[in-house]
């Protein structure tokens, strides 16, 4: 089902989506709308550009009583320009019906006129935290009628710091509300707050959609005892630039991760039995450049977001096909070719068969030669990764910013700024990538140098 015509919609709704030239239904909007329309909650991961408005904006206008003229729906955003967009489009899909009135409550406008406007009531209030709360708090802005809630790009907004302003906002949402959190990336803040806002949502994930050909596909049946082997010659015959092994437990992760990293394979390792912190870590270092191999379980993996995944390797396979397209969805985004390799043991030739039927492909097992002859340093030294993280032992909650960080590393006589990677804040610590050559000189500064007046502890991640 991928017709809007196929949902319980109105005829003057449906009317205005063709008016749109909205024919199809994008995926995450095929997922979300019944859902949504059953008014559950949802818990839904989606990229930019996926379709979300419309999404939540059928759903809330679907619900909306016309007649009723209060504040029905609350749609949160993290930046002006966003409530601005999203604003937009609720417009253009709410053209279906007279007298919806849509409101936008964003910082930078005048505050009085806003509290004007609300008087006068509105159906949808599309705004941002800090206008929001601080609005709510004088009690000019009233959720007493609210049916649902929307957080649109919630890590965005958790990013930027406003845990405190959602909670606040919630603070004063009725409790028989629904509430739909859109988020591109899970990671640990989100589901913390998912599981404070949310009422036993549906989890949706849509993976973005590859056109066949971008990912190069290799099976290859292996006995057990040779898949280290194995892996280890796929990454040195392909170099890429970054690596996800997947193993099916955890268990197996930890083994094969020290079992790489025994052989000279610099890399890390993602599963549930890592502590919060950890896991943390360990997905900055990844995305940021400073390890260039992760193993993880399906479920550790599903917080990571990079752009820049080179390859897939599917140290076990995958006992669901839908898993199979989802670990290779991984690899060959924004454009970017990517490749994903299989190691099948002898018996797991079924699997292969299950994944071109259901894929309409036709990829056949092949033999890998696995490489016996080379030492392992000549292989520690092709993966060693171009950055190396560091951390200091502030953060969000202490108010260090990024650009706090990159000034304290590029004061004259500091590193240049092209050699700060990414910068990554969380609540007490703020990790920072810089490249390989400039760390010991980026230790130092950071630790001796004053950030803001203050000094901080530094340190060098490497394992
Ligand atoms: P997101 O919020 O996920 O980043 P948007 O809701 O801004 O994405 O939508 C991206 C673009 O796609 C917008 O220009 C929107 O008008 C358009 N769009 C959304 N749904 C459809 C659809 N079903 N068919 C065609 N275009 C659509
Ligand atoms: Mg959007």
């Amino acid at each position: 089902m991928n017709s809007f015509a196929e949902l319980p919609l109105t005829k003057e709704m449906l009317k205005n989506l063709a008016a749109l030239e909205y024919n199809t239904m994008t995926p995450i909007q095929e997922e979300s709308i019944p859902l949504i329309l059953e008014g559950g909650d949802i818990f839904a991961q989606a990229k930019t550009g996926s379709g979300k408005t419309a999404a939540f904006g059928i759903g809330l206008l679907h619900s909306l009583n016309v007649e009723r003229f209060r504040v029905q729906s609350l749609v949160i955003c993290p930046t002006r320009e966003l409530a601005e967009q999203v604003s937009d489009e609720l417009r253009r899909i709410a053209r279906f019906q007279h007298n919806i009135k849509i409101l936008k409550i964003t910082g930078g406008m005048p505050q009085y006129k806003q509290e004007h406007s609300l008087k006068h009531q509105a159906h949808i209030v599309v705004g941002t935290p800090g206008r929001l709360a601080r609005l709510l708090k004088r009690g000019s802005l009233d959720l007493e009628e609210v049916k649902t809630i929307v957080l649109d790009e919630a890590d965005r907004m958790l990013d930027m710091g406003f845990i405190d302003q959602i909670n606040e906002i919630f603070s004063y949402a009725p409790d028989d509300r629904q509430t739909l959190c859109f988020s591109a990336t899970f990671p640990e803040e989100i589901k913390d707050l998912g599981r404070k806002i949310l009422n036993n949502p549906i989890e949706i994930t849509v993976e973005s959609h590859h056109s066949a050909g971008v990912i190069e596909q290799h099976f290859y049946k292996l006995s057990h005892d040779d898949k280290c082997a194995g892996v280890i010659t796929l990454l040195k015959e392909h170099n890429p630039a970054s690596a996800l092994i997947f193993c099916n437990t955890k268990e197996g992760c930890r083994k094969v991760s020290n079992e790489l990293f025994r052989a000279g394979v610099p890399c890390l390792a993602l599963h549930g039995d890592l502590e919060q912190k950890d896991r943390n870590e360990v997905l900055v270092r990844f995305a940021n450049g400073s390890s260039r191999v992760l193993v993880a379980t399906d479920v550790a993996a599903r917080g990571i977001d990079i752009d820049e995944l080179g390859a897939v390797i599917n140290y076990d396979m995958p006992f669901e096909t839908e898993t199979y397209v989802h670990r290779i969805g991984r690899t060959a985004r924004a454009g970017k070719e990517g490749m994903a390799f299989s190691l099948m043991k002898p018996s797991e030739g079924f699997r292969l068969e299950g994944i071109n039927e259901f894929t309409h492909n036709s990829f056949k097992s092949e033999k890998l030669e696995i490489e016996g002859g080379s030492s392992n340093s000549d292989l520690y030294l092709d993966l060693e990764s171009a950055m190396v993280t560091l951390s200091i032992n502030g953060g969000r909650k202490n108010k260090v910013s990024p650009g706090d960080i990159l000034g304290a590393l590029t004061v004259p006589d500091g590193i240049p700024g092209s050699d700060v990677g990414k910068i990554d804040r969380q609540d007490f610590i703020t990790f920072v990538a810089v490249k390989r050559e400039a760390a010991d000189k980026a230790l130092s500064l950071l630790s001796k140098g004053n950030i803001k007046g203050r000094q901080f502890k530094a340190m060098l991640h490497d394992r």
